[in-house]
């Protein structure tokens, strides 16, 4: 498989996640067959495991410099593309997305940071460089689902300061359903909590909406707009 942007490919590649997850990993060692002689040189790292991942906005902001600004849209909305994103995939394929880079010394292997090794989410994260927010929005929603909504075809989006009464919430049954912790993990989210169609109705973002129920302070949404109108 080759990349569109070895540049950005190798950046992305190598940045470090180390900081914002959990691990836990063990030694095995050899040192007969390795001749360690009381100095051991033969440590390999063995069951490296990922326990939980925080990609809060301080991570965003970081992996944000890797483009250099060089993106085509808003940075805000591009920071959340990267949120959601990262969010789909590691709800699609859990921890697999990542591995160790372990590399040798003098005295064994040694873990040197967790980097991500899915070509498919790579490649994704450069091509979004180039996109509009248009665009973004809707990437964000084919990652997550797959497909646009035709009430979401011919839109853009704009964002809007609304507090959690003005959002139509329509389908009750999903919301008994939502997993608490999820809506826990929300309550200070820091980037824009839903995409709403143009009648205010509640597209994605359940969670992060419902997070904001008992919240007197307005946040922002992204508000789909059929274009032509305003
Ligand atoms: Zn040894």
């Amino acid at each position: 498989m080759k990349t569109s942007n070895p540049k950005l490919y190798e950046k992305i590649s190598k940045f470090d996640f180390s900081d914002h997850m959990l691990y836990d990993y063990d030694y095995e060692y050899n040192c007969e067959d390795n001749n360690c002689d009381g100095i051991c040189r033969c440590g390999t790292i063995v069951n490296f495991q990922i326990e939980s991942v925080v990609l809060n906005e301080n991570f965003i902001n970081k992996f944000f410099r890797l483009y250099n600004k060089d993106i085509k849209s808003d940075q805000y909305i591009f920071k959340y593309a990267l949120d959601r994103i990262f969010e789909s995939y590691i709800k699609k394929y859990d921890y697999e997305i990542f591995r160790p880079n372990i590399i040798h010394s003098y005295y064994g292997e040694e873990l040197q940071g967790v980097h991500l090794e899915d070509f498919e989410l790579i490649e994704l994260l450069i091509k979004i460089k180039n996109f509009n927010h248009t665009k973004l929005i809707e990437q964000i929603l084919i990652t997550e689902y797959g497909y646009i909504l035709d009430s979401l075809k011919d839109c853009h989006y704009e964002k809007e300061d609304l507090h959690f009464d003005d959002i139509k919430i329509l389908n009750h049954k999903y919301v008994q359903k939502l997993d608490q912790s999820l809506i826990d993990k929300y309550q200070d989210y820091w980037s824009f909590r839903a995409i709403i169609d143009n009648n205010y109705r509640l597209i994605d973002g359940y969670h992060r909406t419902m997070a904001a129920k008992d919240n007197p302070n307005s946040f922002y949404v992204l508000r789909a707009i059929k274009n032509g109108h305003h």
